[in-house]
């Protein structure tokens, strides 16, 4: 009978997996009287550079932080044109906003939910500078296209890998590719430091030059000045930023770093169960497009067009039943401050506007029990049938 179906306890949308090790590891560091960037920070950003084959990564303390250190690398000045999707967390926009620059909004693949290389290419003008796409929920967006698209027109591509650890693309993993990329440890991410993020680079001028940015423009190692083999001197070089990541976050890092294959291999097994399970339900389920391999970051179902109820009500019945849920994400186009500084408004972009109204994400990470997981697809049962 519809509406039987109901969890004892709330199924929260997202639950992060810190164990024993993490919190020893963390505890160590609280111990060693080494609390911020140091020698755990530098393990941390060599074990990483390893993980996604990239030459230099560069630990900062938020992804946001390091996608704005990729446009200040690619030289991004006020005047300047950088094209993102709409179908992104704010963070994404905002960074080009900082630096003067102009966002501009390009549509999305229906499909993917990245950005689609053919409406890039409409909005390309003599001012375009940059792209910003996102490897939406971990699916990789079209490289091969857009990487020969942005070639052709000199743009530097800084990839938001925030949902992207570990995605590949043609058997290579996003990080791998050479230009800018940032990755996020916020909490509801792969894999958490709390608050971080990591920028990776193959450039050795860049990632040097990005190193003195993440700590006001000091020259690159006077973190050591306070440790015996430092020196009090040190020079600014620049005006840079407060960007660096501590050890106590590393430390955090590495443990859930060498968890990554065990957290993905859950992942992808959650995210097998949810899609042979809910096929016959009025919905359309994420795919993994051919040669390449999603993160699952995020399971996104999206309600067909002649489902018998809309998005935010089968939201609100899920709650109702004791399943968290998410949006991912309202477009940026939807809000006030864009809308009302760059004339931007609902409508403007289709595949993104009816992407959105019709998708909801599914709770998904290693901490969900299998009976969690089947709850989530007896209440979608329960509500849909
Ligand atoms: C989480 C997220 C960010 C921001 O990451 P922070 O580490 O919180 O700065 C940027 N882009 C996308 C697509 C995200 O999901």
């Amino acid at each position: 009978m519809k509406g039987t179906v109901m969890r004892s306890s709330f199924l929260p949308y997202f639950i992060p997996s810190i164990s024993d090790e993490e919190i020893r590891s963390v505890t160590e560091t609280l111990s060693s009287n080494w609390l911020t960037t140091g020698p755990k920070v530098h393990e941390f950003e060599q074990a990483f550079a390893r993980t996604v084959g990239a030459r230099h990564a560069i630990a900062v303390n938020s992804c946001t932080a390091a996608l704005h250190l990729g446009l200040v690398l690619s030289g991004i000045k006020p005047g300047d044109e950088v094209i993102t999707t709409p179908l992104t967390f704010c963070a994404t926009v905002n960074v080009i906003i900082h630096t003067g620059a102009v966002p501009v909004l390009a549509d999305i693949d229906p499909i993917t939910g990245c950005l689609s290389p053919h409406a890039v290419r409409s909005v390309i003008t003599e001012k375009t500078k940059a792209i910003i796409p996102v490897h939406f929920a971990g699916t990789p967006y079209d490289i091969d296209t857009l990487h020969a698209l942005a070639h052709d027109h000199a743009l530097a591509v800084i990839d938001d890998a925030a949902h992207a650890l570990p995605t590949y693309y043609k058997n290579r993993i996003i990080g791998s590719f050479g230009n800018p990329t940032a990755f996020s440890f916020y909490v509801t991410k792969n894999i958490t430091t709390g608050e971080g993020g990591m920028l990776v680079v193959n450039d050795d001028n860049a990632a040097h030059y990005a190193r003195i940015l993440t700590l006001h423009g000091i020259s690159a190692d006077a973190w050591k000045r306070y440790h015996q083999a430092g020196s009090w001197r040190y020079d600014v070089e620049c005006a840079g930023f407060k960007y660096n990541m501590m050890d106590i976050q590393a430390a955090l890092g590495l443990q859930q770093l060498r968890k990554l294959d065990s957290f993905q291999q859950r992942r992808s097994a959650i995210a097998a169960r949810y899609t042979s399970a809910l096929a016959s339900l009025p919905l359309i389920l994420p795919v993994e497009i051919p040669e390449t391999k999603t993160s699952w970051h995020l399971y996104v179902i999206r309600l067909k067009p002649d489902a018998p109820l809309s998005r935010n009500t089968l939201i609100d019945a899920l709650k109702k039943r004791n399943i968290g849920t998410g949006v991912h994400f309202i477009p940026l186009h939807h809000h006030s401050f864009y809308q009302n500084s760059f004339g931007w408004k609902i409508g403007d972009f289709p595949n993104c506007d009816s992407f959105y109204s019709a998708a909801l994400s599914l709770p998904l990470y290693p901490a969900m029990t299998d009976d969690d997981v089947q709850d989530v697809i007896d209440a979608l049962y329960d509500i849909i049938v």
